[in-house]
C-alpha cells in the first residue's frame, strides 16, 4: 500500500497531513456494509492524533471539502462516505484503558477502537460497558454518533447514554472536551448527533461489574396479544437484564414472535438448569408468562460468549458471501399503542413479503424514560418497540435492481409507520428529504441548526447522513 503525502495531490495542495490516495484505500472508503451507496473520496486520512484531524478540518472547511469519519465501516447507506472529499479512517485511534474515576470504574477509549476491543479490556478487569449492541465489530465513534441500542437498553438507555465525557474535533477544527458539565451543548450535539458537528476522538464510558454467566430464555408466542402483554410486564418489572426478540416466519403462512430474555448471573448464582435451583430460577422468571411452554429454549453462556453471540453468524455469512451482499436495513421506534397493528400490517403487506425469505425481523421492547439523549428521537408513551427490518438483497450481479427495490420498500414502511406515530432510527437504508429530517427532529431542529452553524460553519462534516 502506498502512503502518499497529501501535499503531492493537487486537490489537497498545502495540507501536510498523511493521506493515502492508494486506489485500494479509496475503494474501501467508497463503500460500507450496506453495499448500496458508493461515493469516492479523493483521499483517506489515517490520523494518529486529534491534532491531525483538527488540521484536516481546518484545511477542508474553508475549501468546502467534505469530511467524514470512518470507524468499522458498518454504515448501511453511505453515512460514512465523503464523495470528492476526505475520509478520516479512525482505525489507529484504538487505545483502551480502564481506570477508577470519582464515580466508579470507567473506560477511556479511542473512537476507532471496536467494541470487541473495549470488551476485551474491560472484561479483563471484571467490568463491562452497561450497554453493548449486538455486533461488536463497529467502532466506538460510529456507535456513539448513531446512539446504539442493545439488550440492556430497557434499563440503561442507548450506548451513548452511558458516556461520561468526549474529546472531539469540531468541523471548525477545534479540539474540545465535552461532558454534562463542560461544553454541555456540544456534548448533546455529538451523542447520537450523526457526526454533524464534530468527530469523536476519544470517549470516557461508564462501566459496571460484568456478570460471570448469563441464562438466555427464548420464549415463543403464537398469540400476539399475549406477546405484547408479556413484553410490557417484563420491561416494567425489570426481572430480566436483557430483552430482545425476533419475529420469525412460520412454514406456510404467518409469523411467530420470539422474546429473548436474559438474566445475568453472578459466580455464586451459577447453577445448571437441570438442578432444583436452576428450575426454581426458571419458574420464578417464567411462571406467570403466557408463552408456549413446550417450545421454550433455555441455555447458559459465559457473559463473554453471550456478548460475542453474533460472531458465529458473521463467520457463516462471510463464508456464504452474503456478508458482502447489499443490506437495505431499516429500524423504527414504534409507540406501544400502535405497535401491534403496525407490525401486523408490515408483515402481512405483500410488498414486504421478501422479509419472510431474505430478512431477519427484530423486535425489542424499550422503556422510553431510559432513552435520555435529546437527539435520539422517540415516540411518545411509556413503552416503545424497536422494530428492525434486516433485509439482505441478492448478489447485485444476479439481481441489480433488488437493493433499490428494497430501499423503496423501506420508504413505504417508513411513511406508513411515521403516520402512526413511529420514529425512524437514523442510520438505515432510507432516503430522507430535508422536510423528513425537520419533522424527525421536531422541536430539537432549531438547536441542531444552531449547533451546526457554530461547530461546522462550512458544513463539510459527514455529508453521507444526507442531512
Ligand atoms: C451486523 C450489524 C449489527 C448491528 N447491530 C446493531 C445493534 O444491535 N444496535 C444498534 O444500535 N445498531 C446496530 N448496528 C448499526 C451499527 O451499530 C451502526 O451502523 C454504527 O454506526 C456502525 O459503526 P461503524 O464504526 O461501523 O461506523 P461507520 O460505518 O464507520 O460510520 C457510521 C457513521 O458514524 C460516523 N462516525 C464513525 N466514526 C465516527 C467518529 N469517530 N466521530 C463521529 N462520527 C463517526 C460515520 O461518519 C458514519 O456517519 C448494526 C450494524 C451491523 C452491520
Amino acid at each position: 500500500m502506498t502512503e502518499t503525502i497529501l501535499s503531492s495531490s493537487e486537490a489537497f495542495a498545502g495540507f501536510a497531513g498523511m493521506v493515502t490516495v492508494d486506489p485500494g484505500d479509496i475503494a474501501r472508503a467508497s463503500t460500507d456494509f450496506g453495499h448500496i451507496v458508493s461515493a469516492s473520496p479523493l483521499g483517506v486520512l489515517r490520523p494518529r492524533s486529534a491534532w491531525e484531524i483538527a488540521e484536516a478540518a481546518r484545511f477542508a472547511g474553508p475549501r468546502g471539502v467534505p469530511v467524514a469519519a470512518r470507524g468499522g465501516g458498518y454504515a448501511l447507506y453511505g453515512q460514512g462516505q465523503a464523495g470528492g472529499g476526505l475520509v478520516v479512517d479512525m482505525a489507529a485511534l484504538d487505545e483502551v484503558w480502564v481506570e477508577e474515576g470519582a464515580d466508579g470504574a470507567r473506560a477511556v477509549v479511542g473512537a476507532g477502537a471496536s467494541w470487541a476491543d473495549v470488551v476485551r479490556a474491560t472484561l479483563a478487569e471484571g467490568l463491562t460497558p452497561p450497554v453493548l449492541t449486538g455486533h461488536l465489530g463497529a467502532s466506538v465513534g460510529g456507535v456513539l454518533s448513531e446512539g446504539g441500542i442493545g439488550g440492556t437498553s430497557h434499563r440503561y438507555g442507548s450506548v451513548a447514554d452511558t458516556v461520561l465525557e468526549l474529546d472531539v474535533v469540531t468541523g471548525a477544527g477545534e479540539e474540545l472536551t465535552c461532558s454534562p458539565d463542560r461544553n454541555r451543548d456540544l456534548f448533546h450535539a455529538v451523542l447520537a448527533g450523526l457526526g454533524r458537528c464534530a468527530l469523536i476522538v476519544r470517549a470516557t464510558l461508564r462501566l459496571v461489574p460484568a456478570p460471570a454467566r448469563v441464562r438466555r430464555y427464548r420464549l415463543y408466542y403464537q398469540d400476539q396479544d399475549r406477546y405484547f402483554a408479556d413484553q410490557r410486564r417484563l420491561v416494567l418489572d425489570g426481572r430480566f437484564d436483557q430483552l430482545d426478540g425476533r419475529v420469525r416466519p412460520v412454514v406456510g403462512d404467518g409469523w411467530h414472535r420470539m422474546a429473548e430474555a436474559v438474566v445475568h448471573l453472578s459466580a455464586e448464582e451459577i447453577t445448571g438448569n437441570r438442578t432444583p435451583e436452576g428450575r426454581a430460577l426458571d419458574e420464578r422468571l417464567l411462571g406467570d408468562l403466557g408463552h408456549d411452554r413446550d417450545t421454550q429454549e433455555i441455555e447458559d453462556f459465559t457473559y463473554q460468549e453471550y456478548v460475542h453471540r453474533a460472531d458465529r453468524e458473521e463467520r457463516l455469512l462471510r463464508a456464504t458471501g452474503e456478508w458482502r451482499h447489499p443490506h437495505p436495513w431499516l429500524s423504527l421506534l414504534l409507540p406501544e399503542a400502535t405497535a401491534p397493528a403496525l407490525v401486523d400490517a408490515i408483515l402481512t403487506d405483500r410488498a414486504q413479503c421478501g422479509l419472510r425469505t431474505c430478512g431477519v425481523v427484530g423486535i425489542q421492547p424499550l422503556r422510553a424514560a431510559s432513552l435520555g439523549l435529546p437527539l435520539l428521537r422517540k415516540p411518545s408513551g411509556e413503552l416503545l418497540y424497536l422494530l428492525s427490518l434486516m433485509r439482505t438483497a441478492p448478489d447485485p450481479s444476479v439481481a441489480p435492481a433488488a437493493a433499490r427495490q428494497l430501499v423503496a420498500a423501506n420508504r413505504a414502511v417508513y411513511e406508513r409507520a411515521v403516520a402512526l406515530g413511529a420514529v425512524v432510527l437514523p442510520g438505515g437504508a432510507l432516503p430522507m428529504s430535508p422536510q423528513d429530517w425537520r419533522a424527525h427532529y421536531g422541536p430539537a431542529w432549531p438547536g441542531i441548526v444552531r449547533a451546526k452553524e457554530t461547530h461546522d460553519p462550512h458544513r463539510v462534516l459527514t455529508p453521507g447522513q444526507g442531512l
